[in-house]
């Protein structure tokens, strides 16, 4: 999914920060009230030679735009982390950054367009500031590579998936007038999964995001990713579980562990033994993850939803298309029936089990008959969230050789009857929570409504309700008392013991 770049900025505080990008407490504590000295009184002289001082240990201002999927998300935050260690600091403005970086998703055309026209308006950032490093990372460097300094002679480094940990040091040469460059090669290992996010950082440190691999071997035939993070590549199980118990001693009560296929984790043991061991890491109250492929989600996969409480009751489980047809054609390795029955299976486990999912309309092929076969699996999962899109062919995949031969009008009217449903059965599923009383983890401040905080649900339901902020990053026990079409409203039972 595409979404608004720049989430992140909004959080940074706009406190000066030491060369390692922390915030300085020396600082606030001696810096006055803004005016409340007298021009040129010995403090505000001492407030002025800190600043300056402060600035003379920053070597610069970064920006990070990101476009795409959660993974995106984590490596901008690591980016953020090595580039503050370095003596950046985060900034929200483009015009004052001296390192902007385009992180870039490619899995949608539209994704694609909507990172290149930022990365194209950047040219005028460069023609009024020269000395800004202009970087683009993420699927969209990986695929078109030197073809993006032929076409924007305003960009300096394209980087690569597999080559993120160059970041800093590229920057550098490029400051000191050495480029452009391209680094994208694929590599065996993949040094940047290693790289651990400043909690100082995260916009939400309660939650952990972790990555547990990276990359597909699986070829489905409309997508781009094999092409663009390189074959599966798994971190050591060590290194996970040791990450996850320094974001535990920091305060994450969640982790969520990222890769593009995480059922095909080998990193010295299975995706079902890694979240074994990680339930019994002390302090973490609640597991996620994504995504699953079906094809590769197995009996001891299922297993965990009955055994581990602290695993959350929903899982992403993209089916793509109910067609066995245009399943077979996507080259997605099993059948409407196989799905159901998956679905059903971990229904078994855990009663209450929450399905999120990725659905194309208007695959290449794809008839009325076959759209019926999509609509039934909607039925009959009853999903709470379909992230649901027209096919789009992608550069270099299979299905770019065979004809896109349903009409646009077409694939929209489908997309409609399906997102129109969808909704009924999102807002259906959520009438059947009221009265219920849910643990929610809660995740901030409303930005609409004063006094209230929103969190999620082991569903992953989002739930609004009164509340302090200092509630952010507790578990807190809500009775639900409305329905709304994406979310609930609830009221709070009980605090957390301080
Ligand atoms: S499993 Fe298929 S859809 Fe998912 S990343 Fe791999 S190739 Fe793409």
């Amino acid at each position: 999914m595409a979404k608004t770049p720049g989430t992140l900025h909004a959080l940074f505080p706009a406190v000066p920060k030491d060369n390692r990008g922390r915030a300085s407490s020396a600082f606030e504590a001696q810096a006055p009230a803004r005016g409340s000295e007298a021009p040129g009184s010995p403090l505000q002289s001492l407030t002025r030679r800190t600043a300056a001082y402060m600035d003379a240990l920053m070597k610069g201002r970064v920006k990070i735009f990101t476009y795409g999927c959660q993974m995106n998300d984590l490596d901008s935050l690591k980016m953020y982390t090595e580039l503050s260690k370095a003596g950046y600091v985060p900034t929200d403005s483009t015009r004052e950054a001296d390192v902007i970086v385009v992180n870039t998703c490619s899995v949608r055309q539209k994704a694609c367009e909507k990172a290149m026209s930022n990365l194209g308006r950047l040219a005028s950032v460069k023609l009024r500031k020269p000395s800004a490093v202009i970087v683009v990372t993420g699927c969209v460097a990986q695929q078109e590579q030197g073809r993006i300094l032929e076409r924007m002679g305003h960009v300096d480094i394209v980087l690569g998936t597999h080559q993120l940990h160059l970041l800093e040091a590229l920057v550098e040469e490029a400051r000191a007038g050495r480029g452009p460059v391209v680094a994208a090669g694929f590599s065996p290992c993949v040094p940047f999964m290693d790289t651990v996010f400043d909690h100082g950082l995260s916009p939400e440190p309660h939650r952990a995001y972790v990555t547990v691999m990276q990359g597909c071997d699986n070829y489905c035939s409309y997508c781009i990713v094999p092409y663009v993070r390189g074959p599966e590549i798994s971190r050591d199980a060590s290194k996970v579980l040791e990450e996850i118990r320094l974001h535990a001693g920091r305060g994450s009560r969640e982790v969520f562990l990222l890769g593009q296929n995480v059922n095909s984790y080998r990193g010295g043991m299975s995706f079902p033994e890694l979240l074994r061991r990680i339930h019994d890491i002390e302090g973490i109250d609640r597991i996620r993850f994504t995504t699953s492929h079906p094809k590769d989600a197995g009996d001891d996969l299922v297993a965990c939803f009955k055994d581990l409480p602290k695993l959350c009751s929903h899982i992403h489980l993209p089916f793509q298309s109910g067609s066995n047809r245009v399943l077979a054609a996507m080259n997605r390795k099993y059948t409407k029936e196989t799905y159901l029955e998956l679905v059903s299976k971990f229904r078994q486990a855990r009663p209450d089990m929450a399905f999120s999912a990725d659905v194309i309309v208007g695959f290449p092929g794809e008839g009325v008959n076959d759209f019926d076969e999509t609509m039934d699996v909607v039925e009959r999962v009853r999903f709470d969230v379909l992230f649901s899109f027209k096919y789009s062919v992608r550069p270099n995949t299979k299905a770019a050789s065979l004809v896109d031969d349903v009409h646009g009008e077409e694939k929209s009217r489908r997309l409609d009857i399906l997102q129109r449903r969808q909704r009924e059965i999102t807002l259906e599923n959520n009438r059947l929570r009221v009265g219920g009383v849910y643990d929610v983890l809660v995740d901030g401040a409303s930005k609409k409504h004063e006094h209230q905080v929103h969190g999620r649900t082991t569903h992953n339901v989002i739930v609004n309700f009164d509340g302090p902020r200092e509630l952010t990053g507790s578990i807190v026990k809500v009775r639900i008392t409305r329905a709304n079409p994406n979310s609930l409203t609830g009221e709070l039972l009980a605090s957390p013991p301080s």
